[in-house]
């Protein structure tokens, strides 16, 4: 059977990337213990590597997002599938997405997190589809900008809901 996928991105340059990233987030944050959100699921794998290559004291919570919509777009209109327990005012929060695209999800979900009152708020991407952004959603690190292909793998879901435990981030031919 032909594979109808493609890697885009190997896991050893993956692992690379996102241990330089938490070498510098934890240099940025020493000493401030942020609460590090992971947006699930998409990014429940690049969290994982992430907060491992961050030497320096974190909390971690987590925030589930699902967008209705077609099956590799979203529409826009986002449910919160999981809340955070932390209070999170007066914290420095690092929030970590897979895959920004049409920027629709994370902008509503900075908007639900500012409103909790935060000193700070960061967010890291793992990857980026510049070209497809609807609206403007502040992404301060993208590890890897990438063309306007669906891709799955390392923790991305693919439509036929396969493909989210391969080490590498692969593309639909
Ligand atoms: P946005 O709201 O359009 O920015 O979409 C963000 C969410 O859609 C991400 O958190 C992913 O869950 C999903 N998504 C967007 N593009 C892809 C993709 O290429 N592969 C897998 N999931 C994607």
């Amino acid at each position: 059977m032909d594979q109808t996928w493609e890697v885009l991105i190997p896991a050893d340059e993956i692992a690379r990337e996102v241990r330089a990233l938490g070498a510098e987030l934890a240099e940025l944050y020493e000493g401030s213990r942020p609460v590090v959100i992971p947006l699930l699921r998409g990014a429940f794998m690049f969290a994982a590597d992430l907060v491992r290559a961050m030497r320096t004291d974190v909390q971690i919570e987590f925030l589930g997002a699902a967008s209705y919509g077609e099956q590799t777009s979203s529409s826009g209109e986002v449910r919160l599938t999981l809340d955070t327990t932390l209070p999170l005012s007066g914290r420095d929060v690092l929030l970590v997405e897979d895959i920004v695209d049409t920027g629709l999800t994370l902008a509503y979900i900075q908007k639900l997190i500012a409103s909790r009152g935060p000193a700070s708020l960061r967010t890291v991407a793992l990857l980026d589809k510049r070209a497809r952004r609807r609206v403007e959603a502040q992404v301060d690190r993208a590890v890897f900008q990438i063309p306007d292909r669906f891709v799955f793998g390392y923790g991305l879901d693919s439509p036929g809901g396969f493909g989210r435990n391969l080490p590498d981030i692969v593309a639909l031919k």
